[in-house]
């Protein structure tokens, strides 16, 4: 299986960000595609995943660190954007399922940004 291939065609994350599968896209730039969950587990819930496909979390090295750098840091300004209350009242969650035993669905690294007010469908 090749991991780090910057586009793999199987993956239904790499369709969406080339538009072969429609998305509620957040934001876009270069390096990072943002977008709604379908399945929302929170008021606001979307993902934000490099556009070159990665695997998982567990492909990262040392050459992804501005990247992952640029996701994180984007994440807290989007969240706010998308209708998240501000910190500290507010807030919002970050999860990366990583591999089967960490629950990880879709094999293209992708980070859940979710938030907005309790109760949530799940989370
Ligand atoms: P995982 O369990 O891998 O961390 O999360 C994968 C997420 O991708 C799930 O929350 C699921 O709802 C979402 N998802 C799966 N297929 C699609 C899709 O076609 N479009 C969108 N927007 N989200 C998807
Ligand atoms: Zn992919």
């Amino acid at each position: 299986m090749n991991t780090s291939a910057s586009h793999d065609p199987n993956c239904i994350f790499c369709k969406i960000i080339a538009g072969q599968i429609p998305s509620k896209k957040v934001c876009e730039d270069e390096q990072v595609y943002a977008f709604h969950d379908i399945n929302p587990w929170a008021p606001v819930h979307f993902m934000l995943v490099p556009k070159a496909h990665i695997s998982s979390m567990a492909q990262l090295g040392q050459e992804h660190a501005a990247l992952m750098g640029h996701i994180m840091t984007l994440a807290p300004r989007l969240a706010l954007e998308q209708g998240c209350n501000p910190y500290p009242d507010g807030g919002f969650r970050v999860v990366v399922n990583t591999g089967a035993e960490g629950g990880q669905e879709v094999q293209h690294l992708h980070v859940h940004v979710m938030g907005g007010p309790r109760p949530w469908a799940k989370g």
